[in-house]
């Protein structure tokens, strides 16, 4: 398999995939894949294909039924870490391309098999709870394992992930591990990489690694980086062990506050979190996004969102501490918390609302967006500000919504979420290319000029490669030399994370 790389500068090398396909035909992969693991788990048939091509990236053609990307050979699904082994060895011969997937959750083209002849490997049949060892305070779980389901079996002993992306009742902890997730609850217990334990990994010749659970250990680089974030472009995860930790929800007081504008409420963020305060939830809505969310009581204004959470003293002194801080800022108005409350009960997303989303996309022909990226708390106010003018005087589009927040708070910055629903007056093979694609380089391109980073929680993708030699700067080097050395054929996720050679 030949890696095409190309003659530019020290510090803007990036590494381009080619897009050799393998030797084999499409039957041939089949049969081989068949004699390994049995016919019913090797899935062929023309619809499964088609919903295996593609994810919520290509969401409208998938609701007119049009499937423009190739359609892959098989989508497997192994009972066993053995199995994935033997799946990616014979792959990694073969020179296979192999796209990763549990719960199919992905929103940034992850799953796209942009390869003819591609093997989709679903893990969501490894879905065993494997312990709940309260002791050490760890859960081990198969990468198959949705993230709501193991919540439900530690809350009825007293405990909780702390995990809480919006997809909560899709994601599983394949996925959740291999995009960097992170959930609502954040600022009190972290993003995945900060409840990821020990880890099982699959590397494309087939070698099964199984990072050891300690509470920390200074032996050398942490490797459970090298299957964090890997968006199975490295390695396929086949079990998690996470943090647990314990639920007080008796103690959670939420506060919602009305504010004029953004930088006032990007302000009292960072005094809340710089003075040391860790509320679970820490969000920031602009007015459109505000309203949106809150149309019975935002009036058109910037909305500020806090839960205190915890064993109850450290409940209270958040909440006492919040109250305290955002009273300093004469303009912030107080609303009751518990409107705030009854919206988080009901803000995660399942298959039914997916399927409500899917009538509505094709009733109203309003499609939505978003766009998440992080930057310091001097530079924040000014991408958001910066990308907005730039979208609103450069895409012509009918937005019914177009707006931002921020919704993970750390020591030295903070996310903007964009989101932006626009109106499809194009053929549906052009919405992407018309309005999507550029909206998502405008917000990109203004958050990268001030030094931000253009993903936050989603990943990489497919679709914001083309950004990534400007993203790692001189440190792109080590990037791909980990892919060069973990996947030296390039059959996993081609496309993601490192683009493909046009
Ligand atoms: C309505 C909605 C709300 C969302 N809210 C959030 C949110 O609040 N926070 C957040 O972080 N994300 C959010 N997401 C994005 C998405 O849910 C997360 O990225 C999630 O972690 C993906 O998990 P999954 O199991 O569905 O992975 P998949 O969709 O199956 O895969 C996602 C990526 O991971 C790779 N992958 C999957 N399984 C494995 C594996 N076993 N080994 C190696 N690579 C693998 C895939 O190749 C792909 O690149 C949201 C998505 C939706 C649709």
């Amino acid at each position: 398999m030949q890696l095409l790389l190309e003659p530019v500068k020290k510090h803007q090398r990036q590494r381009m995939e080619s897009v050799k396909v393998t030797s084999l035909t499409r039957e041939q992969i089949v049969s081989a894949y068949v004699d390994m693991l049995g016919s019913a788990r090797v899935l062929t048939d023309d619809q499964t294909l088609k919903d295996n091509s593609a994810d919520r990236y290509y969401k409208v053609e998938r609701i007119f039924g049009i499937y423009s990307l190739p359609l892959p050979a098989a989508v497997l699904k192994p009972g066993t870490p053995a199995e994935v082994s033997q799946i990616l060895a014979f792959a990694n011969e073969h020179g296979i391309n192999v796209v990763p997937k549990t719960g199919g959750s992905a929103t940034e083209g992850g799953l796209e098999t942009v390869i003819e002849n591609s093997i989709v490997v679903d893990g969501s049949g490894m879905n065993e709870i494997l312990s709940i060892d309260v002791e050490n305070m760890l859960a081990t779980v198969q990468c198959g394992v949705c993230l709501e389901d193991l919540e439900n079996e530690l809350r009825k002993l007293g405990y909780t992930t702390g995990h809480s992306p919006q997809s909560k009742p899709l994601a599983q902890y394949g996925g959740l591990v291999a995009t960097r997730s992170i959930g609502q609850f954040s600022t009190l217990y972290g993003g995945i990489e900060d409840m990821l334990v020990g880890v099982e990994t699959v590397f494309p010749n087939g070698e099964i690694c199984r990072i050891k659970n300690v509470p920390r250990r200074s032996a050398g680089p942490d490797i459970r980086h090298l299957v964090l974030g890997n968006e199975g472009a490295l390695n396929f995860i086949t079990e998690v062990s996470v943090k647990i930790f314990r639920y007080y929800p008796e103690n959670n007081r939420f506060y919602g506050y009305l504010l004029d504008d953004m930088k006032t409420g990007l302000a009292i963020l960072r005094e809340v979190i710089t003075q040391g305060y860790r509320p679970s939830v820490a969000r920031l809505y602009d007015q459109e996004d505000g309203l949106y969310h809150f149309k019975h009581f935002s009036d058109g204004r910037c909305v500020l969102i806090f839960v205190a959470e915890g064993p109850k003293p450290i409940a209270d002194a958040t909440g006492a501490a919040i109250e305290e801080i955002v009273a300093s800022f004469d303009s912030a108005e107080p609303v009751d918390g518990t409107l705030i409350e009854e919206w988080f009960n009901n803000l995660n997303w399942d298959v039914s609302k997916i399927e409500e989303e899917r009538v509505e996309i094709r009733d109203t022909l309003i499609n939505g967006f978003t766009t998440e990226i992080s930057g310091n708390w001097s530079v924040i106010h000014d991408i958001y500000v910066n990308a907005m003018a730039r979208i609103r005087s450069e895409i012509s589009a009918d937005f019914s919504l177009l707006g931002g927040h921020s919704s993970h708070s750390y020591l030295n910055g903070t996310n903007m979420y964009f989101v932006y629903y626009y109106k499809i007056d194009v053929d549906p093979t052009l919405e992407l290319s018309t309005y999507h694609d550029p909206i998502q380089n405008i917000i990109v391109e203004e958050t990268l000029k001030l030094g931000g980073s253009m993903c936050h929680h989603h990943g990489v993708g497919k679709h914001r490669t083309h950004f990534l030699a400007e993203e790692y700067g001189s440190s792109l080097y080590m990037l791909e030399t980990l892919k060069t050395a973990f996947d030296p054929n390039g059959i996993m996720n081609r496309g993601t994370i490192f683009p493909l050679a046009k």
